[in-house]
C-alpha cells in the first residue's frame, strides 16, 4: 500500500517496486493521512505509512521527497511542494526556485522511504539521493516538480531530469535509490 495521493509518486514508485516484484496498490479513498508537520524527510514519510497501515491492517509504504539548493541552506527541503505558497503549482515553485537560486548552483533531491507493518510493529526508513545544478532555463516535458529545472549530475548535466526517458531517471533519481534500499532490506 503506497501512502500518497500524489499520482505522479504513485507511478514511479509501481514502477520501481513492481520491477523488483514487490506489488502495490494505491491508498483507498477514505484513509485520511496526516500533514505533513515534520523537519526531516523520515519525520514526515513515517506518519504517513503508520496511519495508511493501522487503518488498513496491512504493510505500507509512504515517500517525503523534495529538493535541497545549497545556495539556499537546503531550502526548499521538505516545503518543496508548497514553496510558492500552500497549493502553489510546479511551475510557481520552479519559477521561485529560479528566482532564488542562480543557474548552475548545486541542487539535491532527497527522498525518504518509510515502511510499516501494522502486524509485526516493524518499522523502517530508506533513503536516497540524487546531485545536480539547476539548469539555466527550465527544458523537458516528463517527469514532474522541478524535473525541468534539474540537470543531474550522473548524466554530465547536459539533460534535465524532465528530458530523461523513465529508465534513464529511475536508475538514478531519489525515488529510485531509496526504493531499492527498500527491497534490499525487505530481503533481509
Ligand atoms: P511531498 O513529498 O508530497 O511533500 O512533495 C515533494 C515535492 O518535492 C513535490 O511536490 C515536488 O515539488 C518535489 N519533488 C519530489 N520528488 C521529485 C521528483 O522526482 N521530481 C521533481 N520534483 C520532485
Amino acid at each position: 500500500m503506497l501512502a500518497t495521493r500524489n499520482a505522479h509518486k504513485v507511478i514511479e514508485m509501481r514502477r520501481l517496486l513492481e520491477a523488483s516484484g514487490v506489488a502495490l496498490e494505491p491508498l483507498p479513498e477514505g484513509v485520511e493521512l496526516p500533514p505533513e508537520v515534520g523537519d526531516t524527510f523520515a519525520e514526515n514519510a513515517l506518519p504517513k505509512a503508520r496511519t495508511a497501515a493501522r487503518s488498513l491492517g496491512r504493510p505500507a509504504i509512504a515517500d517525503d521527497s523534495g529538493i535541497e539548493a545549497e545556495a539556499l541552506g537546503g531550502a526548499p527541503g521538505v516545503r518543496s511542494a508548497r514553496y510558492a505558497g500552500e497549493g502553489a503549482t510546479d511551475a510557481a515553485n520552479l519559477a521561485k526556485l529560479r528566482r532564488q537560486a542562480s543557474a548552475g548552483s548545486a541542487l539535491r533531491y532527497v527522498c525518504a522511504l518509510a515502511y510499516v507493518d501494522p502486524g509485526s510493529g516493524e518499522e523502517h526508513v530508506a533513503f536516497g539521493e540524487c546531485r545536480g545544478r539547476l539548469a539555466p532555463e527550465a527544458r523537458g516535458t516528463r517527469g514532474f516538480g522541478y524535473d525541468p529545472v534539474f540537470l543531474p549530475e550522473e548524466y554530465g548535466q547536459t539533460r534535465t531530469m524532465a528530458e530523461l526517458s523513465d529508465a534513464e531517471k529511475d536508475a538514478i533519481s531519489h525515488r529510485g535509490t531509496a526504493a531499492r534500499a527498500l527491497v534490499q532490506w525487505l530481503r533481509g
